[in-house]
Formats: C-alpha cells, sequence, structure tokens
C-alpha cells in the first residue's frame, strides 16, 4: 500500500485524477509545507461518481446482510492493520499528534466498520398481526447516499457515515472536506480492498460547491453532513427541495456543569478532554464549564497545574500531546476569539496567544469569570479556549446551560446521584455525560437537538437514518368492497 493516495479521487473501484479541477493544497498545519496537490471534482468526476453507484448497488442491495457484513470486517481488520500507517498521514493531513492519532481514528473508524459488519445480518422488519390477515415490514436501503465531512476527525468521519450506509445496503459518495481530503481515499481504498464491489464508496474532492452539486442530483436520496450550523442549514434546504433523507452533525457550545460536590480531579480531566483534546477542535467540547462557587477556586487551581503538563510541538514526536489548528484560517478565527474574550472583560487565566514557533499552534487558553452575554460563551470557536463561568444553584445553572442555540452535548460532575440524572433530564442536548466527557463509542448514539443537528450516527439508530420501511399488508380471506 502506498502510504499517500496515489490520485485525487476514488471513484469505482480505482484512483482518478481530472487535472481541469481547481487545485486543493494540503498543507501540514504543524509547518505550513504542503504535502500534496490535489484537484476539485470536475462534473464529468461528479458524473462518474453518482453514475457508477447506481449500477453496483442493485447488486449490493441483493446480497444478505451477513454477507455485506463480512467485507466491512475485513475492512476493519485491514484498517487495524495498517493502524500506523493510516495515524501518519492523519496526523500530516490535520496536524494532530501522533500520540492521539494512533488510538482515536483509523481504530474509530475500524469500529464503525466492524460493529456495523456485524449488525448487517440483523437488519430486520417485523410482523404485525392482525387476526387473519397481517402485515410484515422490510428495512429497505435508501439508494444512493451523500457523506460530506468536517475536517476535524477525516477518517472516522468518512467510517461513521460510510460503515451503516453500506451494511444497509446503499452505496455512498463520500466528499471530504478540503481542508484534509486525503485519509477518506485510504478508507474506499481499504474498502474495494476488502472486496466491496466496485462503486459502492467513491470519494470525491471539492470546496462546498462540489457537495452542493452532489446534494441537486435527482439520483440522490440521502445526504449526511458533518459540518457547521451555517452550511447545515444550506444543506438541509437543499435536501428539502428534493424531498431527501438527511442526517445532520453540526456544531456546538455545550455546558459541563460541575457540582461543588464532584471528584476534582475527575472534574478536571473532563474539562480537559473536553476543550483541548485535538487542540480544542472536537463539536461536542464542553467549552461553557460552569463551575459552582464552593469548588472554583480550588478548579481553577487545579486546572492550572494540569495545564504544565501539555506539551505542544512536533505533532510526530509521541510524548508531544498538544497540536497545531488544522489550518491558518482556523488559527486566525481562533485568535479573533482570543480578542474578544480579552476586550469584553473576561479574566484570562492561561495561554491567550498564539504560540512562538513555526504552524498554526495556539496556547491552550483559559479565560475564568466569563459571563453568559460574552460572545466567547456564545458563539462555537472550534479551538482549545475554555470558558469558566461561575454559578450559585442548579436552577439557575440549568436556565443558562440551555440558554443556547445549541443542543449537542452536555455533561455533569456530581456525586450525588439522584442530582446527576434530574440535570441530564433537564438538558437540551443530544449527547449527555455524567461524571466523564467526550467519549463517543460506536455503541452508543451520537447527535445532537436544536440547530446542533437532525438525525443520529452510530449505534442501532444509525440503521433507522440509512434504510426506510416498507410495509406489506397481506390479505388472507375475500376481499369485501362496498359495491
Ligand atoms: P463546514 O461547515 O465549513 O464544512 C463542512 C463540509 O461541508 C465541508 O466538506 C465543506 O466543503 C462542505 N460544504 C460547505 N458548503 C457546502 C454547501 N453549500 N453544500 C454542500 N457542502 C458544503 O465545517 P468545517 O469547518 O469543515 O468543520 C467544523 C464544523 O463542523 C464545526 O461547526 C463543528 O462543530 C462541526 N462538526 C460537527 C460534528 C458532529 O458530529 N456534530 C463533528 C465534527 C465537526
Amino acid at each position: 500500500m502506498n502510504a499517500q493516495p496515489t490520485a485525487s479521487h476514488f471513484v469505482n473501484g480505482a484512483y482518478v485524477e481530472d487535472d481541469a479541477g481547481d487545485v486543493i493544497e494540503c498543507i501540514y498545519p504543524a509547518t505550513g509545507e504542503v504535502i500534496a496537490t490535489l484537484h476539485e471534482a470536475t462534473p464529468a468526476i461528479i458524473e462518474q461518481a453518482i453514475s457508477s453507484t447506481k449500477a453496483a448497488q442493485v447488486t449490493w442491495r441483493a446480497m444478505t446482510g451477513t454477507e455485506r457484513g463480512r467485507i466491512l470486517r475485513r475492512a476493519a481488520d485491514i484498517m487495524r492493520e495498517r493502524n500506523h500507517d493510516l495515524s501518519v498521514l492523519e496526523t500530516k493531513d490535520t496536524g494532530k499528534p501522533l500520540q492521539e492519532t494512533l488510538v482515536a481514528d483509523a481504530t474509530s473508524g475500524a469500529d464503525a466498520l466492524e460493529y456495523f459488519g456485524g449488525l448487517a445480518g440483523a437488519i430486520t422488519g417485523e410482523h404485525i398481526p392482525l387476526g387473519g390477515d397481517f402485515v410484515y415490514t422490510v428495512r429497505e436501503p435508501l439508494g444512493l447516499c451523500v457523506g460530506i465531512g468536517a475536517w476535524n476527525y477525516p477518517t472516522q468521519i468518512a467510517c461513521w457515515k460510510g460503515a451503516p450506509a453500506l451494511a444497509c445496503g446503499n452505496a455512498m459518495v463520500f466528499k471530504p472536506s478540503e481542508t484534509t481530503p486525503l485519509s477518506a481515499l485510504k478508507v474506499a481504498e481499504i474498502l474495494h480492498e476488502a472486496g466491496l464491489p466496485a462503486g459502492l464508496y467513491n470519494v470525491i474532492q471539492g470546496r462546498g460547491a462540489v457537495g452542493a452539486a452532489l446534494i441537486a442530483d435527482a439520483r440522490v436520496d440521502k445526504v449526511s453532513l458533518t459540518g457547521s450550523v451555517p452550511t447545515g442549514r444550506k444543506v438541509y434546504a437543499a435536501a428539502a427541495d428534493g424531498m431527501k433523507h438527511v442526517t445532520m452533525e453540526l456544531g456546538g457550545k455545550s455546558p459541563l456543569i460541575i457540582f461543588d460536590d464532584a471528584n476534582l480531579e475527575d472534574a478536571v480531566s473532563g474539562a480537559i478532554l473536553g476543550n483541548f483534546y485535538s487542540s480544542g477542535q472536537v463539536c461536542s467540547n464542553g467549552t461553557r464549564v460552569f463551575v459552582q462557587s464552593g469548588i472554583k477556586e480550588a478548579f481553577l487551581s487545579r486546572l492550572t497545574e494540569r495545564l504544565t503538563d501539555v506539551k505542544m510541538g512536533d505533532p510526530f514526536d509521541e510524548t508531544v500531546n498538544f497540536g497545531p489548528l488544522v489550518s491558518e484560517a482556523q488559527m486566525n478565527i481562533v485568535l479573533g476569539y482570543l480578542d474578544k474574550g480579552a476586550s469584553e472583560g473576561a479574566r484570562l487565566v492561561i495561554g491567550g496567544k498564539r504560540a512562538d514557533r513555526d504552524g498554526f499552534f495556539i496556547e491552550p487558553t483559559v479565560f475564568a469569570d466569563v459571563t453568559d452575554d460574552m460572545t466567547i460563551a456564545r458563539e462555537e470557536i472550534f479551538g482549545p479556549v475554555m470558558s469558566v463561568l461561575n454559578f450559585e444553584t442548579e436552577e439557575e445553572v440549568m436556565a443558562r446551560a440551555n440558554a443556547t442555540e445549541f443542543g449537542l452535548a452536555a455533561g455533569v460532575f456530581t456525586q450525588d446521584l439522584a442530582r446527576a440524572h434530574r440535570v441530564v433530564t433537564g438538558f437540551e442536548a443530544g449527547t449527555c455525560y455524567i461524571n466523564t466527557y467526550n467519549l463517543a463509542p460506536v455503541e452508543a448514539p451520537f447527535g445532537g437537538s436544536k440547530m446542533s443537528g437532525v438525525g443520529r450516527e452510530n449505534s442501532k439508530e444509525a440503521i433507522n437514518h440509512y434504510s426506510q420501511v416498507k410495509s406489506v399488508y397481506v390479505g388472507m380471506g375475500p376481499v369485501e368492497a362496498p359495491f
């Protein structure tokens, strides 16, 4: 296997190139160096990507679920065998430390392939008795699904969408983010090496316009987007025009509530995981950390101590645990929020500036005494910036935690079992945590409510979003008619 993909697109079982497409430069965020030059999909490539899925899907949906699942599970095994090479590629593409990519990217992609591979044979309908007559239901594939990815977890997103789509008997055309175009090509390559028939999982490159062209095509039955709320609005509207199915995995500004009785060390760990892993570029991050007044000073002082263990540097040094932002553009967005935090009166506890080194590094930053109206407490930053807000009572904090248009995730740290469940019941969010934060195993549904999304990924829930029910009424007696 070549370590890097050998062309821009993977269509109908092979790498293809069309130099007429606009150039996409793939930049290694730790140095700014160009590591690959790709081309956006031209209309000819888009046509090839869509038309090749159609014929392939007819055969694929007719196979048994067990046969389909076997191919996905084989792909999972290959991904695990190649984890090191795939992690190196992911680190180059995203800048995330190898220490992270080795355990969180291809491995979680493999988990999805294995899980949905196992489930494929168990996708069934039901029997509904009606006296003599009966109805049976059939869970059928949707047809052609389009997946559109964000740049923070390129391999994982390609698999979280591809695995359930294929398990249900669909075909997929996947468009990765233009910022991190490489890894999804390797996913396609591995799926085909595992025996996936050509045309069932095509990967094409491009910016938003290529995504929009895919959604506009009448042959497409579903679109699953991972991206920001503004993009989600556009994609959802375009899909509505063709009455297509959608899954929307969008942004967040999630609350993490720490009560006085919380285990301090665990609460600090949760806040670190929920703000600084992947340099803060995680959609479900708990970026509004509400800390009750009795534990606030202890929390801030322990957090500051723990942040001295941050090791920023060369992402390929396996002792490094904190990498750059994915791009210069994203770094500049985050720097803008750092200025806003300071100018709107938040107290800077640690960090607060670009690191003095090559690449797009920003120091892990904590603002304290943040108030609900400040920009850094309202808008998704998608960078290593934690806002700590003070609170006194459960009732007060619940109202403030939910006072946002987002509803992706929410977490609570407390030793009081009844309170933990009461708080989670009150959260207006799709993915909640008690005494931990940001874990996303494939067995559990993942997704948001309110502006953060529609539908769920992972778990048995995802099957409902990549299939539809046909109901069949079977008459067993004479047919009665009024005349
Ligand atoms: P983005 O919205 O800028 O882009 C996402 C994808 O949509 C890209 O592939 C882009 O090319 C494509 N796109 C843009 N305009 C389009 C259009 N009009 N039609 C079709 N496709 C279009 O997001 P990003 O900057 O790549 O990623 C960061 C965002 O993603 C954050 O808001 C983050 O919270 C969110 N995110 C959500 C999840 C989740 O599971 N909920 C996971 C990761 C990231």
